[in-house]
């Protein structure tokens, strides 16, 4: 197929997003897909008539990945059957909101071929995003997401950067571990709460005593 072959309405949509390089992207004669970058998760953006028919397409899931129907309409924005049914316009804002919300939860290294690969898990979390949309939310200014990682001795979350020295004090090296695997949580500053991906707030005795002195200057650093 051709690029002058395809319809017009994927060309104004592909126009929209093409310059977002945080996915790679495939065009077809009915979708587009946006492959992201980082964790290889798939966004597919497909074009209907009216919603009627946007709700219809909802149902028809291609196989694993997160699913954009665009209409024609006006201020169209809502989600049905874990679908986002948009407006031309805001497509592009809701990649974007989608690539805040896909983070970085952990590692594994992998023999392949002779080699040690490094493998690197994502985390997509959509119902965050979804409360995040609801209450107009933006990262970096009300809210930051965090890596933190449950300590296999006394069960406490630890933030990332105090791994390494929290495991020491419980006589464990870091550098022995070729696996590691992290919980991604929501540090809000509207409401000076830490919570899990479900919206769960993590109460601070859950936290390591680093932990807790990482999340207090944040809320600090926030502050000022
Ligand atoms: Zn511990």
């Amino acid at each position: 197929m051709k690029y002058e072959e395809l319809g017009d309405r994927i060309k104004k949509v592909y126009a929209r997003v093409r310059t977002l390089d945080d996915y790679h992207w495939e065009l077809y004669e009915d979708k587009i897909l946006g492959i992201h970058k980082r964790s290889n998760m798939v966004v597919r953006i497909r074009i209907a008539g009216d919603k009627g028919e946007a709700e219809k397409l909802s149902e028809v899931k291609e196989g694993q990945g997160i699913d954009l129907i665009v209409v024609p309409d006006k201020n169209v924005f809502y989600i049905h059957n874990g679908a986002f049914i948009l407006t031309f316009k805001y497509v592009r804002a809701t990649l974007t909101d989608i690539n805040d919300h896909i983070i970085w939860s952990g590692f594994k290294t992998i023999e392949e071929d002779g080699k040690l690969l490094q493998e690197d898990f994502y985390e997509y979390l959509g119902g965050m995003l979804i409360e995040h949309l609801k209450a107009n939310m933006m990262p970096g200014q009300d809210y930051v997401f965090w890596q933190f990682y449950r300590c296999e001795e006394c069960g406490k979350y630890v933030d990332i950067d105090s791994v390494a020295a929290h495991l020491k004090w419980h006589g464990i090296r870091i550098h022995e571990k070729s696996e590691e695997r992290y919980e991604v949580f929501e540090i809000n500053f509207r409401d000076g709460k830490v919570r899990d991906k479900f919206g769960k707030e993590v109460p601070m005795e859950q936290f390591s005593d680093e932990a807790r002195d990482f999340i207090r200057e944040t809320f600090d650093n926030f502050r000022d």
